[in-house]
């Protein structure tokens, strides 16, 4: 629940601004000149700010569409993030988020036709490269959908682009925006998962595994592409059982035909804000596992790294084609 929402002055009559505090009839409004004021300040506490996070109306001055980072994709040869929104409802143990900011409010953008234009400059500038943008990079692209409507506003705009693809990803079982509309070849639905006794301990406040796949099973029988998104793989005592039979729960609900891919994706995180989850959580079995730092990164070994992908891949090859399968380095 909502109790504080801040406003930035510039939006505080835009027609968004509007819409979304009437969703929030009993929160305190409080007006500030600049959304920094109240987000990822020093003295903010992340674990104890999540027990109660404030929404932040904010306007997004720069920054719209950017690069995603080396090795991030999924088969097209330039790729792209956009974050209508920062931070998430949902409380993953592993979220990179929780060391990005040390503040755990969430920032809303209002101003979303400056998301459009700037993809369009992207894609009039890349006629003849293949592209997807990928939605929820620094948030979950649909938790907050029923706030904030930003996947029904933007997918009109891809509608109009059937030549660049784009990825919502998610763990929400948030299908509204595609349960109205005529499957398009050029969206990809992609699922965060992962065995559903890791999850249970890991992927706090999140739709469970089984919640996920049956939304995806829906949408996959309404024609929408979905993604398989095993990211991050994490390893455990009995990995190897886990993941297999979640991978034959994935392939037995969903048919073959509505997979657009499956990507997997290994546990990483920069030296520093492995330092700053660390503190938040100093008892959380994930953080005292069997990991190394390499090159200012915090991961498992190599060897462990590699183990896990291959028996991922190896699983997932017998159900769908091996042009479908990625591996995301990011
Ligand atoms: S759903 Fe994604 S963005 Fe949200 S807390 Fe979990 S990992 Fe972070």
């Amino acid at each position: 629940m909502i109790e504080t929402i801040y406003i930035e002055k510039k939006i505080k009559d835009h027609p968004r601004t509007i819409s979304i505090l009437s969703k929030f009839k009993k929160a305190r409004h409080i007006e500030i000149d600049k959304y920094g004021e109240v987000f990822n300040k020093h003295n903010q506490n992340f674990r104890i700010q999540k027990n109660n996070p404030a929404l932040i109306l904010a306007y997004k001055k720069e920054g719209y569409v950017l690069p995603a980072p080396e090795g991030f994709g999924i088969g097209s040869s330039k790729n792209y993030y956009f974050s209508h929104m920062y931070n998430c409802i949902y409380d993953c143990r592993y979220c990179f988020l929780q060391g990005m900011y040390s503040s755990a409010n969430y920032v809303v953008f209002v101003n979303f036709e400056d998301f459009d234009d700037e993809i369009k400059k992207i894609i009039q500038k890349h006629p003849e490269d293949s592209l997807t943008f990928f939605s929820g990079y620094d948030c979950d692209s649909l938790a907050l959908e029923k706030v904030t409507g930003f996947a029904k506003h933007i997918i009109p705009f891809f509608q109009k682009h059937p030549n660049v693809d784009v990825e919502f990803r998610t763990k929400s079982i948030q299908i509204e925006p595609f349960s109205l509309i005529k499957p398009m070849d050029n969206l990809v639905i992609a699922y965060s998962l992962m065995p559903d006794l890791i999850s249970k301990s890991l992927d706090n406040k999140t739709p469970s595994i089984l919640k996920r796949i049956n939304a995806m099973s829906v949408l996959a029988s309404k024609g929408w592409k979905i993604g398989l998104r095993f990211d991050p793989l994490i390893h455990g005592k009995d990995w190897k059982d886990l993941y297999t039979k979640m991978i034959i729960m994935v392939f037995n609900s969903i048919p073959v035909s509505s997979i657009h891919s499956v990507s997997f994706g290994p546990l990483r995180f920069p030296k520093q804000m492995f330092k700053d989850i660390f503190k938040l959580y100093p008892n959380e079995p994930l953080f005292l596992g069997p990991l190394l730092q390499n090159k200012g990164i915090i991961s498992y070994s190599n060897e462990i790294e590699q183990e896990m992908t291959f028996f991922c891949k190896e699983l997932t090859a017998k159900y769908i084609n091996e042009s479908q399968i990625f591996k995301c380095s990011a």
